[in-house]
């Protein structure tokens, strides 16, 4: 694994959030071992700011499932893998472009995923990000990726 991978709470590695399947360097959206949609994972740990996603997604009618550990699961499919003790949102990988316009409407926007520059892949597909440019959208999920290093956090990213 990658330590990138390990470290960011928004997202899990390349695997199946479905059966936990391990997908690295698998493009397809669909996972080749259950079938299901792959999903990029949210966690939250702001109860208000799942509530707000989850306010805009259904606003602008954005397909999500969710967990909601404080309330049992509700709104979602069975999720083997990857369960968290924090509220979480799954978003399939052709949905997240629809939710970035979702949630700019209401003036909040998806977390950028901070990857290591000298493990430069997607944390949530595994693929590899062009180091060449400052902030990339994988080409293969669609996720909005930022380089950290020593430095920190670059600006407007943020690290949960
Ligand atoms: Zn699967
Ligand atoms: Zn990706």
């Amino acid at each position: 694994m990658h330590e990138a991978i390990q470290h960011d709470p928004n997202a899990s590695g390349p695997v199946c959030q479905h059966c936990g399947y391990l997908l690295r360097g698998v493009r397809s959206a669909v996972c080749v071992e259950c079938g299901r949609e792959r999903v990029r994972r949210l966690t939250f740990l702001d109860r208000i700011e799942f509530d707000a996603f989850r306010a805009a997604f259904d606003l602008a009618s954005v397909p999500h499932e969710y967990s909601d550990p404080g309330k049992g699961m509700l709104g979602m499919a069975t999720v083997a893998y990857g369960l968290s003790i924090s509220p979480m949102i799954l978003l399939t990988w052709r949905h997240i472009e629809a939710a970035e316009a979702a949630l700019e409407d209401v003036g909040l926007a998806l977390p950028v995923a901070l990857v290591d520059e000298e493990e430069p892949y997607c944390p949530c597909c595994g693929f590899a990000l062009d180091r060449a440019l400052d902030e990339v959208r994988c080409g293969v999920c669609g996720t909005r990726c930022a380089w950290y290093d020593e430095h920190g956090p670059p600006e407007g990213a943020e690290e949960r």
